[in-house]
């Protein structure tokens, strides 16, 4: 966390401008919009042109870019000029209260407070990110038949990492199951019961794309030691491993040394172990050493208990009918339902209409047309690659050529639409750029595709190529 002290003139004006922004912000948006994304922001300093902001946590900051990245630019430049520029920095206290609508944004692990005050320098020193989001709780996720067993066994090694026979935990399932939410939870519970245990998240194609930087960087034993040095490991999406057999060795290796050691490992796939096709046989024998759960979709119970639970944290209300009618139609897939409630509030906050019947007709129609797959970033960056017919690498270097520029920026935005990855984890995909980056590209793309019809087939044809090819 940044620990800069802010004098009191600082503070003065960067509160004064951003009050005038959130004055201006009022007026564009809902009063629920409002409320939920822009009022629980602190402005924290105003230097020259730049103010920087303090949001709860990263997942505001993807939130109000995706949403809101024209009006917030728009009211910077108009209150600070064209120079002006908004720094975000995430909250890491556990103050932060929301006000209305806490569940899904109540976000800090809460650590008992003289627990945060013991925490030395040394160990401060050790801290890594453990790409855990609040978000995602044992608390906000709904028990249902189709997750059941998945669940109590989460639950279970939550309570006593490395210490029950399900090592590993596999959790497979088809996309937009609960996953991800649920072997997440086992990572946030198990820090607030312990904040010493070394817990890390991430998705298999996260940790291919790390080794393959450490590989030129020559620091590969660090890397594996880092690994090895675990309490607990959580791999998402395993099944991004396959065809990757050098990642395969290393991680087979960190696996027989968090095993043999009695550390955690927590697993998540598509797919069973035994289907785990071109994965190395004794990674899937391993697989299968432990507990392996599956989560099957929801049913209609469950989805209503989803959609009640998700829109109140949403903040919006809506009549029975209405969440039947969803849980009704919407029916493989919870990331689908949520995505439902997203869509209806951001249609809503546009000010077009209120959320009535026809609108959630629309919306429903419309969620249920889109597939929704399993693409890797790599696969979408090699699609866009050949197209061009430019090298893979250099995209991913910093290389300005001009067809590498809209290669990257192409692949970018398309990785953004095809996948659920954030834009934190698309930037890493591409050469470790940050998530502005990506912001960026997708933007310059949006207006590109409107602009120019030439461009906007360019674009829709590789498109084509990508989902054809799943
Ligand atoms: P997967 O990793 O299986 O593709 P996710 O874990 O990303 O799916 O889930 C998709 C979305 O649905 C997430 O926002 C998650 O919070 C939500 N979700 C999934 N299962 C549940 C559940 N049982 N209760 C509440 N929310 C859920
Ligand atoms: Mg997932």
């Amino acid at each position: 966390m940044e620990s800069k002290t802010i004098n009191s003139s600082e503070l003065k004006n960067a509160t004064n401008v951003w009050k005038e922004c959130l004055s201006i912000i009022k007026k564009n948006v809902p009063f629920i919009t409002y409320n939920t994304w822009f009022l629980p922001i602190k402005p924290v300093e105003l230097n020259e042109s730049t103010l920087k902001i303090q949001v709860p946590n990263s997942y505001f900051i993807e939130w109000i870019e995706e949403h809101f990245n024209t009006l917030i630019n728009k009211t910077v430049f108009q209150m600070l000029g064209n120079n002006g520029k908004l720094v975000y920095i995430i909250s890491q206290s556990d103050s932060y209260q929301p006000d209305l609508f806490s569940e899904d944004l109540d976000t800090t692990i809460k650590l008992p407070k003289e627990k945060s005050i013991k925490i030395n320098e040394e160990e401060k020193e050790d801290s890594f990110d453990n790409y855990l989001s609040p978000r995602y709780r044992f608390d906000n996720f709904i028990k249902g038949e189709g997750n059941q067993l998945a669940r109590a066994a989460a639950i279970a090694v939550s309570e006593s990492p490395g210490e029950t026979s399900f090592n590993p935990l596999f959790i497979y399932g088809g996309v937009g199951l609960g996953k991800t939410h649920l072997i997440q939870a086992i990572g946030n519970k198990i820090i607030s019961n312990n904040y010493k245990k070394r817990v890390i998240y991430l998705s298999s194609d996260i940790f291919t794309v790390e080794f393959v930087e450490a590989i030129q960087s020559n620091t590969v034993n660090e890397f594996s030691n880092f690994y090895k040095n675990m309490d607990v490991l959580i791999i998402d999406d395993i099944q991004f491993l396959i065809g990757k057999e050098k990642t395969q060795d290393l991680f087979f290796h960190v696996f027989n040394t968090l095993h043999q050691a009695g550390k955690q490992i927590i697993l998540s796939s598509d797919k069973p172990p035994k289907d785990l096709n071109g994965l190395n046989e004794r990674l899937i024998s391993r697989f299968q050493w432990g507990l392996t759960a599956d989560i099957q979709p929801p049913d209609f119970e469950t989805r209503l208990a989803i959609l009640k639970n998700k829109s109140k944290s949403f903040g919006i209300s809506l009549s029975n009918d209405i969440i039947e009618y969803i849980a009704y139609n919407i029916k493989n897939n919870i990331r689908e339902l949520e995505g439902c409630l997203i869509k209806l509030l951001a249609n809503a906050s546009l000010g077009s209409a209120d959320i009535n019947f026809e609108l959630v007709k629309k919306t429903v129609k419309e969620i249920a047309t889109v597939r929704e797959t399993n693409i890797s970033i790599d696969f979408i960056n090699q699609v866009v690659c050949n197209y061009f017919n430019v090298d893979e690498n250099k995209v991913r270097e910093k290389n300005r050529k001009k067809e590498v520029v809209l290669a990257r920026q192409i692949a970018m935005y398309l990785s953004k639409k095809l996948t659920r990855s954030s834009l934190k984890t698309i930037g890493l995909h591409f050469g470790g750029r940050d998530h502005s980056t990506v912001i960026h590209a997708f933007n310059n793309i949006d207006k590109l595709i409107s602009e120019d019809i030439a461009m906007k087939e360019i674009v829709e044809t590789i498109r084509n190529k990508i989902e054809l090819s799943v």
